[in-house]
């Protein structure tokens, strides 16, 4: 008899290894139809005329990453005979969850409980016939790594086949009968996929995207008009109850069949875990490990590092750029240019590269080891709290060092309006050019707090994401999907991969020194010494013009001169332009060191305080509102967000100042 298996199941539940003990070397590869995902089929050894189909490994059918879109329709429109779902025995409550969506499908299924061994080793005892009884298919128990349980399941393919489940959930009243009346409209039409009209019904109210498109295709416009009647007179919640009467089903179907032992000799990563994801422990231990990061940046290593590198630019690298010119006989204006412009420009952002360097080989530590997977597990409970999933907080870690790829990252988020808000409080989350503009104004009014002052400014900046999240919450809510992570295994970090990534990040960093940077500074200087009637004095140029007319909006934030006012509108082509800035307009022919006696003379410790929180908040740069409108495909969203974070700066700042200038 010829068959078609399809083999589904979890990401990392034992699928490839169970197709290669089935297959042997009879495999095909290829890719599904249109996309770049890989698709194996085989023939099963000792099961002639069957071919094994590999499908996606997913977590449910219910959200819609590429991925679970192949799984679903290859099931909904292929009719393969029997479906071997691959269970990991040793995650059972999150494999059951698209097991149950599965066995709800009416299609001859077999389940296959792998990884029994490492179930065992934990503690967990699972009662196999009585699964088998309550699943209503054939449980077969394996170790597919090793291949213990083949013989069983061929077994179990050749002589009794697959089965078709009789479990039935039983969703709350108004479900049912919306299920019910569904099931009567469609009765007459003729709809060519594999489930049960039960099936279709509940993902038709669950809003499955590609079960509505089938459905859709197939089904009369007046019975389609019937269906979204039913589903629009339940409401929102439908979904959210439908996925809850599941997990309350599995639920109490775990305590039917599973025992968990004491398990004695716990691993020790196990026993780090238990305290590291603790319910409570987990977010201070996390914001203990980024205060460590902070205090290893600015208090410990970074700042003395920096401070080194700004004596090599002020010193010899001056002086041999002075004595050079000086040989060369340059005219004045060139000297100026390449002492007060480009060296001043470009040396001052460049004085942070060490800091910028410490912070990333810190966090990649962090990855690397194996943590801050586990840090998005601690998060997914309190990212829920603000209408988004623990996979929306890679992204914002990934901000810390750039707010452009952090955008660009939302694109792994399965839903469109997680995608939107992810990318809308990207820009919050504090980047390493604004790191540049911190040090500098820590170093020269808060040397006793620097960790302590930049910390404060990253958190507050997490605070600002959490409350535009929830702002937006109410306008556009995210899917919550079910957010999987597998926990990579601790690993001592190697120093090789954590020099390279450390580059990677720095490399960008340099980068932009030597181009919009550069460029900037040339512009910066030609601006800040001529005006209309040639060279002129910096307080009568261009720059000073420029700067004045917009002063007069941050006077009440402390700081209304117009070298301020300059700085904030050059900052908007990248932050660290904020410092060149500085460096030229304050700078002028001087070392760069006394840089900071200019600025205390500038600025109030309390205008200080309240310009870095501006800095952090304010209007996102170029690069990222671009990117931002790319990814949201929104004029309106980004605009918004031009407008919002301009705002939201102005009224912390403010606020900050008012109070900072009874502390300080
Ligand atoms: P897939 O993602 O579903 O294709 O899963 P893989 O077949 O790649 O398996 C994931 C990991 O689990 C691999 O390291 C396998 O060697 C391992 N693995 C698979 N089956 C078992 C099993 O029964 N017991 C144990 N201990 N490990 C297994
Ligand atoms: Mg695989």
């Amino acid at each position: 008899m010829k068959q078609t298996i399809a083999l589904a199941g979890n990401p990392n539940a034992g699928k490839t290894s169970l197709f290669n003990i089935l297959t042997g070397t009879r495999q095909y590869v290829g890719n599904w139809p249109g996309v770049t995902v890989e698709k194996k089929a085989g023939v099963i050894k000792g099961l002639a005329g069957s071919m094994l189909v590999d499908l996606p490994g997913v977590y449910s059918l219910s959200a819609q990453s590429i991925e679970e879109k192949l799984a679903i329709s290859y099931l909904l429109q292929e009719f393969p005979d029997t479906i071997l779902n691959i269970v990991d025995a040793s995650n059972l409550e999150r494999n059951l969850y698209f097991s149950v969506q599965l066995l709800e499908m009416g299609l001859p299924c077999i389940v296959a409980l792998n990884m029994i061994d490492v179930a065992s080793s934990r503690g967990i005892s699972i009662d196999e016939q009585l699964l088998a009884k309550r699943l209503s298919v054939p449980v077969v128990p394996m170790v597919a790594r090793k291949g213990t349980g083949q013989e069983h399941l061929l077994t179990q393919l050749q002589k009794d086949g697959a089965v078709v489940s009789s479990l039935v959930i039983s969703y709350p009243e108004q479900i049912e009968a919306a299920i019910a009346e569904i099931a009567t409209a469609l009765a007459d039409e003729k709809l060519n996929l594999a489930p049960s009209v039960r099936w279709i019904a509940t993902m038709w109210l669950e809003r499955n995207a590609t079960v509505e498109q089938l459905v859709r295709a197939q089904a009369a416009s007046g019975v389609l008009n019937q269906l979204e009647h039913i589903r629009e007179s339940l409401g929102e919640m439908a979904d959210q109850e439908i996925r809850n009467a599941r997990y309350t089903w599995i639920e109490n179907l775990l305590h039917e069949v599973t025992a968990q032992k004491k398990v004695v000799n716990q691993t020790w990563s196990d026993r780090i875990d238990s305290l590291i994801l603790h319910r409570i422990l987990g977010i201070p231990i996390f914001l203990a490990f980024m205060f460590l990061v902070f205090q290893i940046t600015f208090s410990w290593v970074g700042t003395a590092l920096s401070d080194v590198l700004d004596e090599f630019f002020s010193g010899p690298v001056a002086e041999g750029l002075a004595s050079a010119l000086a040989s060369l006989d340059s005219p004045e204006w060139f000297s100026k240019l390449m002492t007060d412009g480009i060296l001043a420009g470009v040396g001052s952002v460049l004085v942070f590269l060490p800091q910028i360097g410490i912070l990333f080989f810190c966090l990649s530590i962090l990855e690397d080891s194996g943590y801050m997977a586990r840090a998005a597990i601690v998060m997914d409970r309190f990212m829920r709290a603000i209408g988004l999933n623990g996979k929306a907080f890679i992204p914002l870690i990934l901000g810390f060092g750039c707010n452009v790829p952090a955008i660009m990252a939302t694109r792994t988020l399965d839903d469109h309006k997680g995608r939107l808000v992810t990318s809308l409080i990207s820009p919050f989350m504090s980047c390493s050019a604004r790191l540049s503009v911190y040090s500098l104004f820590v170093s020269a009014f808060f040397v006793k707090w620097q960790a302590e002052i930049v910390f404060l400014l990253y958190v507050t900046g997490i605070a600002m994401a959490i409350v535009t999240a929830l702002i937006l919450k109410k306008f556009v809510k995210a899917e919550d999907g079910l957010f999987l992570m597998e926990l990579p295994p601790y690993r001592a970090p190697m120093l090789k991969s954590l020099l390279l990534n450390t580059w990677d990040k720095a490399k960008g960093f340099v980068r932009k020194a030597g181009t919009i940077i550069f460029g900037m500074s040339v512009l910066l200087w030609f601006l800040g010494n001529f005006s209309w009637n040639g060279m002129a004095e910096m307080d009568d140029s261009f720059l000073a013009a420029i700067g004045g007319v917009i002063a007069p909006v941050f006077a009440p934030l402390g700081y209304a001169t117009w070298q301020a006012g300059v700085a904030l509108i050059t900052g908007f082509l990248a932050k660290e332009v904020v410092v060149t800035t500085m460096g030229i307009v304050y700078g002028a022919g001087d070392a760069a060191g006394s840089l900071t006696t200019i600025l205390q003379g500038t600025f109030t410790p309390a205008a200080a305080l309240s310009f870095l929180f501006f800095i952090l908040l304010y209007t996102p740069c170029i690069s990222t509102v671009v990117v931002m409108k790319r990814e949201t495909g929104s004029w309106n969203w980004t605009l918004l967000s031009i407008v919002y974070s301009f705002v939201i700066a102005w009224v912390v700042s403010w606020l900050v100042y008012q109070v900072a200038q009874f502390i300080l």
